[in-house]
């Protein structure tokens, strides 16, 4: 305790309390309520791939610091997946750089990107991190809202042109888009990339989901547009695509000066993680579409069950095209304010969910809307349904 009236957080995270996330898994842990809050899978992703974690752990690679652009073998990986699936070339060697997770690569490319007083964009609702990773950077982040239209959340393309600005620096885009499930299409993403060139920008995309996508929705990575694989840093997760969300293991694609910029900052922050983990995703990595095929059929189901039954309790649903998540409206409950309504849920119908409000900086535009995720058992997710369904009146 220091004797001044000064605070001990400093002002650059003084708006960031506890994360949401805490708070309600908390809840859920003292109510018992089913948490459908964190967006966690609560099945472990494929058993040969939690085999290979054990064997380097066993083989003993990976179990000192591994080299700090991560261990070559996944990094041939990550090259491989992207040109496979997506057609875009990266020297393994200069142009992709392993992170702890997703979150360390956001954290360390706006750490390494942004100066003080630039502005950076997201679209809002945007994901907790981005927020406090564009403070600590002594950056200024101005939200473009994403707003329901004919059933989804979308961007007006209009208002994004209308938010840059002489100071901005970089568009922080994340498609598939959590929570709001929204893909962004290829008309989305080529207006995107033309005003990127033209107001010469970096984007830093985050599609830590991109295998996460529905029905006839299609993830078009960013960087394979025109103009955009020399400003564009790509960011990927083993956590979403394969369910193993402890192991910390991402990833950037991007071009060799952007790597070395992110670097300089990663370098500092974990400086390596999760070594053997990182060839247990390699493995993952190169596993045949038809894994990804199945995981994506499994997951939409598990949507089904979700979706339709928040629409049978009496919610407005937002179908999701991508993610694990299902926003929801509450207004047809009676319903205005998602944080009353999220903390009360556990007590009233036995489940957790998250308040979309904590993701917007216009906390009114969000205020009517509650985030579900679906990557839990179906068993679990008929009882929280059934449960939800003692909402409706
Ligand atoms: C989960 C998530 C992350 C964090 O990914 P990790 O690899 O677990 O660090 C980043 N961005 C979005 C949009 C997410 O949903």
């Amino acid at each position: 305790m220091t004797s001044s009236a000064r605070p001990l957080l400093n002002r650059r995270l003084a708006e960031f309390g506890t994360t949401i996330f805490a708070e309600m898994s908390a809840l859920a842990a003292a109510t018992g309520a089913i948490n459908l809050g964190q967006g966690f899978p609560d099945t472990d992703g494929p058993e040969e791939i939690r085999e290979a974690a054990v064997r380097a752990l066993r083989e003993g690679r990976g179990n000192q610091y591994p080299p700090g652009p991560g261990v070559p073998e996944l990094r041939t990986a990550v090259a491989a997946h992207q040109l496979r699936r997506y057609g875009l070339s990266y020297d393994p060697d200069t142009e992709v750089l392993v992170t702890a997770g997703a979150t360390e690569a956001i954290a360390a490319a706006l750490l390494a990107l942004v100066e003080p007083g630039d502005e950076v964009i997201a679209l809002e609702p945007y994901y907790d991190s981005y927020a406090a990773c564009i403070a600590m950077a002594g950056g200024r982040r101005v939200p473009v809202t994403l707003r329901p239209h004919a059933g989804a959340f979308r961007l007006d393309l209009d208002e994004l042109r209308a938010a840059v600005t002489d100071r901005t620096r970089l568009l922080l885009l994340n498609t598939p888009h959590n929570p709001t499930g929204t893909v962004l299409t290829r008309e989305e993403l080529t207006a995107i990339a033309a005003l990127a060139v033209e107001r010469d920008l970096l984007v830093v995309t985050d599609e830590v989901y991109e295998h996460l996508v529905f029905d006839d929705a299609e993830h078009i990575p960013l960087a394979t547009l025109p103009g955009m694989r020399e400003r564009t840093v790509t960011i990927g997760s083993a956590g979403k695509t394969f369910s193993f969300t402890g192991w910390k293991v991402g990833w950037i694609t991007a071009s060799p000066a952007l790597v070395t910029a992110v670097r300089s900052a990663k370098q500092f922050l974990t400086y390596v993680a999760s070594g053997p983990f990182q060839y247990a995703v390699a493995e993952a990595l190169a596993l045949p579409e038809s894994h990804f095929a199945a995981f994506r059929k499994d997951m939409r189901a598990r949507r089904e069950v979700l979706a339709a039954g928040l629409a049978q309790a009496g919610f407005g649903v937002f179908k999701p095209a991508g993610t694990y998540f299902v926003t929801t409206d509450i207004r047809p409950l009676g319903e205005t304010d998602g944080f009353a309504f999220c903390r009360a849920l556990p007590e009233r119908a036995g489940v957790v969910a998250i308040p979309n409000a904590v993701f917007y900086d216009h906390r009114a535009e969000g205020a009517p809307y509650v985030r579900f995720a679906f990557c839990k058992r179906k068993g679990v997710l008929d009882e929280a349904v059934a449960r939800l369904k003692r909402l409706a009146v």
